[in-house]
């Protein structure tokens, strides 16, 4: 009860009026892609999590300029209704589902076996599927949920495909992270679940930090063949994301969604990655959610971490014992 009479208003009021001004002030992006001539005939992309939020406004974008656009999901349901709704809205019949759990390995497999049988080619490849607020769990694989989901599935489906993207070249990683990296730490151990790290959504803050350093090493090892990635914050944007929360953290959430971005808006730092004139040649970079150029945290820059990091989930994967 006395922290119930500590909370009710008004003194928790002036933050979240400050809170929802700031993100009111922070919504639109100064590039406009619409203003964005790219045209994608003839390319092929790749976005993970494309049934709903960012991922599917980005599928969208990359439709209507006539992408050949194949939308990576793990329900069948949800995805061919995505395929169905883009395809209608872009009149483009190349929309597909392929079916992707990123946090099953096995089928991060089964997937990019299936893209390298039946694509000729592969421009850009968006790692947009995420999770937040699940219990830690570990999964049949010996992976912890969040960490496979948000990472690890990424990495191995990037070194999977990288051959083709090499052979597509130029072409473009695009890697979905949050401005919350900074409250991340890393430590391979969080992948299995041997440690967790501390504080409040503590897994998705660490595996939005890794998306960081997996970017700045993937960027390292693909100097010179034409492929970059990049990492991005969309901002803070009004999606389902946060619908594995407690009730009072999604009502919170609830009441400064009309001053977030929409999903059309929070799309625009994932689009400028992946088309924009503005962004070719650029490789291992971190963009912010007004899809300009900076710097992530101190950790997020840290060269030997993400080199730690790399070799871990190279031999969690078992990407190593193929060579
Ligand atoms: P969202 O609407 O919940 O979309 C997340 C997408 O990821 C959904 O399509 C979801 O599919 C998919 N997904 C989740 N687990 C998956 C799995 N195991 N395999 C395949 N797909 C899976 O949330 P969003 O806000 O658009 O999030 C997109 C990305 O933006 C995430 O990486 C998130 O971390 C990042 N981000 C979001 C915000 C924000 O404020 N919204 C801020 C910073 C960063 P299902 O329908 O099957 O669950």
């Amino acid at each position: 009860m006395e922290l119930l009479g500590a909370l009710s208003p008004p003194w928790w009021l002036l933050p979240l009026l400050l809170l929802a001004l700031l993100l009111r002030a922070t919504r639109r992006s100064p590039w406009d892609p619409r203003k964005c001539p790219a045209d994608l005939t003839g390319k092929t992309v790749i976005v993970t999590g494309a049934n709903s939020g960012i991922g599917k406004c980005v599928a969208m974008e990359l439709a209507r300029r006539n992408a050949r656009t194949i939308l990576a999901c793990r329900s069948p349901e949800r995805g061919q209704e995505a395929v169905r709704e883009i395809r209608a809205a872009t009149g483009n019949p190349a929309v597909l589902l392929r079916l992707l759990d990123t946090g099953c390995m096995a089928s991060v497999r089964a997937f990019a076996a299936a893209v390298l049988r039946e694509e000729p080619r592969l421009d850009v490849l968006v790692n947009n599927a995420g999770v937040t607020g699940l219990p830690f769990a570990i999964t049949s694989e010996g992976l912890e949920q969040t960490f496979a989901t948000n990472y690890l599935g990424h990495f191995l489906l990037t070194n999977l495909l990288v051959e083709l993207l090499k052979a597509s070249a130029p072409a473009r990683v695009v890697n979905v992270s949050s401005f919350r990296h900074s409250a991340g730490t890393a430590d391979s151990g969080y992948l299995t679940g041997q440690r967790r790290p501390g504080g409040h959504d503590a897994a998705y803050n660490s595996t939005k930090l890794m998306n960081v350093l997996f970017t700045a090493e993937l960027a390292r090892r693909l100097q010179g063949t034409g492929v970059t990635a990049n990492a991005l914050s969309p901002g803070v944007v009004s999606t389902s994301i946060m619908r594995h929360f407690s009730r009072p953290v999604r009502v919170l959430f609830a009441l400064l969604r009309p001053f977030m971005k929409s999903p059309q808006q929070g799309a625009a730092s994932t689009i400028f990655c992946s088309i924009s004139e503005e962004a070719e040649g650029i490789s291992g970079k971190y963009f912010d959610s007004s899809c300009r150029l900076a710097l992530p945290s101190e950790l997020a820059r840290d060269a030997a971490l993400a080199r730690k990091l790399w070799e871990a989930s190279e031999r969690l994967t078992g990407l190593t014992e193929q060579g």
